[in-house]
């Protein structure tokens, strides 16, 4: 067996990135873009000493699980993992995934995780549910100035200004753009060499306010006629901003630190409702948002309701609680706490997001609700005796004990601090939202071996078509 041979394999396990997996000459191959059950045939492209990776040739015979992609570009994008594979076996997929990392890299035990894990909750409509997306601009072989997504692992642009992920208002945006480039000659950014002025499209769209927000990111001060871009984006149904975001280092972050506003507002709105925790269908009580360009809101807004209802139904609040959200972002899972606790404490670093949470907090007559900027994990904890008794006001320096902790981290989970800080602490319960079951897990692990115990586990899928998935876990003190 050689690197370049075609081999025969039947696809029977897939791998934690979506890739199928398959078994030949008692070596394991990852062929992606293939389900259980196909038959195919893959060529060898690289070989270890137990494994290998091989590139889907031919499928000889498709698995009943098998679908066809909605988009053209699913295979070559690198935005969608498993969009060949049906949706019911995207989420026992993802079912998989999370208890897998569970058991695997948390060391809990099987049986206790089948016995905590509730079943994951789906999506009615598995396209079209990103609020939000950001597109490369670059130019293609011809000269032309294109966007559209990198392939897989890599920068190259795919272009195409038509996702399934998305909402059918991005194409209109991005024409717009391009067209505007195309027209004054506004030349694109080039990463090898550093020069060229458009960087990334950024939309936002507020699924229940219909507005609409693009944002250019620019290797620059200054776009060349921008009132023709203005222009162009106005005549779009819906826009409330448009914005330019200035990234002048020779990085793959997209956005750089400032932002300027112009036409119209620096931030959409947007509204989230809640939802009962039994069918998952909306209550009357909703809460409103405002979103600036660089402020972190989760991009499925109607999964993210059924998330947000989740974890305050695992935080199971009477009303005189003191609560605590790390990682809060703009306020969105506070907000839904505070209408239920004594107090809530979001803690966040991004500056414009705290900014952007005591707005909301205001905008929904919230007042039991404080947001403080900084890191997790240097909370500095106010241990006075007026504070522990529940008897004080709280400094904005110093944060009291809390009775519920809920930390929603970014994929690279809690830092060590954080996790000591909350142990020390001793809530009575822990929600731990996350995006990443790896370091999910891993973070369990910890708080399980400093006196908790894993009550509820239940992943929500906010990603369809791709690999990823969202897990909510309560943790109760033993
Ligand atoms: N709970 C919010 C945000 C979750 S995303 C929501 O659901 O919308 C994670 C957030 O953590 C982001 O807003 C990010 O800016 C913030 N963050 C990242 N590192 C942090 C740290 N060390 N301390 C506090 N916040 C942090």
């Amino acid at each position: 067996m050689k690197k370049n041979d075609i081999i025969e394999l039947i696809i029977d396990d897939i791998g934690m990135d979506g890739a199928g997996i398959g078994r030949y000459d008692g070596m394991i191959f990852f062929v992606k873009d293939t389900v259980i059950g196909d038959r195919v045939t893959a060529k060898i492209m690289k070989l270890k000493k137990a494994y290998g990776y091989a590139r889907l040739i031919e499928i000889k015979e498709a698995s009943p699980k098998r679908v066809k992609p909605r988009c053209l570009y699913a295979r070559s994008c690198g935005g969608c993992q498993i969009q060949q594979m049906d949706y019911q076996s995207q989420l026992e997929f993802k079912q998989k995934k999370v208890r897998g990392n569970l058991i695997r890299i948390g060391g809990f035990e099987e049986a206790l995780i089948d016995f905590v894990m509730e079943p994951i909750v789906g999506m009615e409509e598995p396209f079209f549910y990103r609020n939000k997306a950001q597109f490369p601009v670059g130019e293609d072989a011809a000269g032309n100035i294109v966007t559209g997504f990198y392939a897989g692992r890599t920068h190259k642009i795919v272009a195409n200004t038509d996702c399934v992920l998305g909402v059918a208002v991005n194409q209109a945006a991005l024409e717009a753009v391009l067209g505007y480039m195309r027209d004054c000659k506004v030349s694109a950014y080039d990463e090898s060499s550093g020069t060229g002025l458009v960087r990334h499209i950024l939309i936002r769209y507020g699924f229940d306010s219909k507005e609409l927000m693009v944002c250019l990111t620019v290797n620059g001060e200054r776009l060349p006629k921008e009132g023709v871009l203005i222009e162009r984006l106005c005549a779009i149904e819906g826009i409330k901003g448009v914005v330019q975001n200035i990234n002048r280092e020779k990085t793959n972050v997209i956005l750089g630190e400032r932002t300027k506003t112009l036409w119209g507002e620096p931030a959409i709105m947007d509204a989230l409702y809640l939802r009962d925790t039994k069918n998952f269908q909306r209550t009357g009580e909703k809460t409103e948002y405002r979103i600036s360009p660089q402020s972190f809101y989760q991009v499925n807004p109607i999964q993210t309701e059924k998330l947000y209802s989740l974890a305050l139904d695992y935080a199971g609040l009477t009303g005189n609680e003191v609560v605590w959200d790390l990682y809060c972002g703009i306020g969105t899972i506070s907000l839904f706490l505070a209408k239920a606790a004594k107090w809530v404490y979001g803690v966040e670093v991004v500056p414009q997001a705290v900014r952007d949470a005591q707005e909301n907090a205001k905008l929904n007559g919230i007042l039991n609700v404080t947001f403080l900027e900084g890191k997790a994990e240097e909370i500095w904890i106010d241990d006075s005796e007026e504070l522990k008794t529940g008897a004080g006001r709280v400094a904005d320096t110093g944060l009291p004990r809390p009775d519920v902790i809920v930390v929603d981290p970014p994929r690279k989970g809690c830092d060590a601090r954080c996790l000591e800080t909350m142990l020390r602490m001793q809530p009575e319960k822990i929600v731990y939202v996350s995006c990443d079951p790896a370091t999910l897990a891993r973070d369990l692990q910890t708080l399980c071996a400093g006196g908790y115990e894993l009550v509820k586990v239940r992943g929500v899928d906010q990603f369809g078509q791709t690999v990823h998935v969202e897990t909510c876990v309560l943790l109760g003190r033993k």
